[in-house]
């Protein structure tokens, strides 16, 4: 049996204001707008007496609402994997052309980034000696490579996004007439790599914001006129805790170590003792998943140098041989792991890592290193 239906009573609402207890026909114009239930009030004199409290409803709806649309903003490209350390990918813009006009690499237009020259000699392990026009070659490639690394170090800031810094980089590429070496190399979907904190190397450059006190390596290659040129440097982002700096100032050192090895005669495999030897006196490890190669006409190539102590690598230098050394170093484990995106290298412990590299010529006497900058030092020195 069913129950009569009972009058609907007519909605009334109490005045808001404490201790006011009258019937309130007035809702505050705001909570209508803010889409913010109740919010009666029975006179303006409540209102306006009860404002200071009833302004922090508006405060905390607004606070709500900014939350809301920023998860809605929130990239989670890979759901359920499981970072390593505090950094997080954000969105990558869509890859930048380069103009006709611009002498282009193999894999350029390949729609799976395969460079068909690399790959027609992989596993060979001879190491060619450059004669002296394509030494000249390799020269021009690395002075432009080198002034796009300068654009970039000069546009790292606090707030800047690396996808900023890359469009700076593929620009300033564009203007030296340059293709971007990265760029659609096994389809890398930009022109340089931007490596922030814990990525070890091949980090892409997206939307995040420099942090302060991030430490960030941009690493450039450019192609002109059939030869690349190959430097990175890590950058301070504002003020860097002074471990990030012990990190970053050993790892040039282990470079410049390196550097001063190199010279006829001398084995590939010698590099990484040298490098290995100093970071470990400092308490650092080396990653031992990527190495120095062999650059001219072709990006990656014979030799493969090893920055690790004790490695098997081929081959003696001899003048002509154009490599580069480009050592990560390690705060924590040497263990590297790559993000989903099949790129970012990022270390298993999340602890940071730093890198500097660069192409070097063995000449009779030494190397000369095409890569330096103006002052032979490294931005970052500016900073310390
Ligand atoms: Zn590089
Ligand atoms: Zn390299």
């Amino acid at each position: 049996m069913a129950a009569p239906t009972a009058a609907v009573p007519q909605m009334v609402h109490m005045c808001e204001s404490n201790e006011c207890g009258s019937e309130a026909k007035m809702k505050c114009p705001t909570c209508i707008k803010l889409g913010i239930d109740g919010s009666w009030f029975c006179s303006q004199e409540c209102f306006k007496a009860n404002w200071s409290d009833h302004r922090k409803v508006h405060k905390k709806a607004k606070e709500e609402a900014q939350l809301r649309e920023q998860e809605k903003a929130d990239y989670i490209p890979w759901p359920g994997y499981s970072f390593t350390g505090k950094l997080r990918p954000y969105r990558v813009t869509k890859m930048r052309t380069v103009p006709d006009h611009i002498g282009r690499t193999d894999y350029a237009d390949h729609p799976e980034g395969f460079p068909a020259s690399e790959r027609a000699i992989k596993g060979s392990t001879s190491i060619i000696a450059l004669c002296d026009e394509d030494q000249e070659g390799l020269r021009v490639a690395c002075k432009l490579g080198r002034e796009v690394l300068d654009v970039a170090a000069a546009a790292i800031d606090v707030g800047v996004t690396t996808e900023e810094i890359d469009r700076l980089v593929h620009e300033a590429c564009i203007d030296r007439e340059c293709y971007p070496s990265p760029l659609n190399y096994y389809t890398f979907p930009k022109a340089c790599c931007t490596s922030v904190n814990e990525v070890i190397c091949h980090g892409i450059p997206d939307m995040r914001p420099l942090e302060d006190g991030d430490i960030c390596n941009v690493d450039i290659t450019t192609y002109h006129r059939g030869f690349h040129g190959d430097l990175n440097e890590t950058f301070f982002v504002g003020d860097v805790d002074e471990k990030s700096k012990k990190l970053v100032r050993v790892t040039h050192e282990c470079l410049a170590k390196a550097i001063d090895l190199v010279k006829p005669g001398v084995r590939y495999r010698e590099v990484g003792d040298v490098i290995q030897k100093h970071a470990q006196a400092n308490g650092f490890s080396v990653v031992r998943s990527y190495c120095g190669h062999g650059i001219h006409r072709l990006f990656h190539t014979a030799p493969s140098v090893p920055h690790y102590a004790k490695n098997k690598a081929i081959g003696v230098m001899k003048a002509g041989h154009a490599f580069t050394i480009e050592p990560m170093i390690s705060e924590g484990t040497w263990r590297d792991q790559t993000w989903p995106d099949n790129w970012t290298a990022v270390t298993q412990d999340g602890k940071r890592s730093a890198q500097f590299e660069h192409t070097l010529l063995v000449t009779d006497t030494g190397c000369d290193v095409l890569t330096r900058n103006k002052n032979g030092q490294p931005h970052f020195l500016d900073k310390m």
